[in-house]
């Protein structure tokens, strides 16, 4: 699993950083040069998001409720937690200032404006941060992607106590510690 999760980090990456520099020059009013190229970022997104997913519904199961960032993000360090909620905010203002702008209005029809890549970038830095933090955690605390086990081998809830099937204690998870720093 580790030797498909260092590339995967890679190319997450080096897609953040490479959507960064298309979002600082489409902030500046031009088209970066390579014309349609610039579009395989978005599709380095989906590339980045399918084994994300996968990774994402691995790590939460045997919690209880809904998938949350949490867990996902529990491997990161905590200024990339913070950043991503900076940059989580930052997408999303810079998307609607992108689009309902005068200029992102009279570029709406032309996918190269500057005005949509500037909205478009926003979104794939996002996205391809989140996608790294979510690949780190799985990384570097690789027994969340497997779920708890009672002594008898019943699957049980990670973040319980006892065996929901037989009652036994389960052993200490490191999960259950506090998250790495
Ligand atoms: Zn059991």
């Amino acid at each position: 699993m580790a030797a498909l999760l260092v590339p995967l980090l890679a190319v997450s990456a080096i897609g953040f950083l490479c959507s960064a520099l298309v979002h600082i020059v489409a902030l500046t009013g031009v088209v970066p040069p390579g014309g349609n190229a610039v579009f395989a970022l978005h599709v380095g997104v989906f590339v980045i998001w399918f084994p994300v997913v996968f990774l994402a519904i691995r790590i939460s199961q045997g919690q209880r409720g809904f998938m949350s960032w949490g867990p996902l993000l529990s491997g990161c360090p905590a200024w990339f937690r913070g950043f991503l909620l900076v940059l989580f905010a930052y997408a999303f203002l810079n998307f609607f200032s992108a689009f309902n702008g005068e200029a992102g209005h009279k570029q709406q029809s032309d996918a190269l404006a500057p005005a949509t890549l500037r909205g478009s970038s926003g979104h794939w830095m996002l996205f391809y941060a989140a996608g790294f933090g979510v690949l780190l955690t799985a990384y570097r605390r690789p027994w969340m992607l497997r779920g708890a086990t009672c002594p008898r081998g019943h699957r049980g809830l990670r973040d319980a106590k006892f065996c929901p099937t037989c009652g036994a204690a389960l052993p200490d998870t490191p999960s259950r510690t506090r998250p790495l720093v």
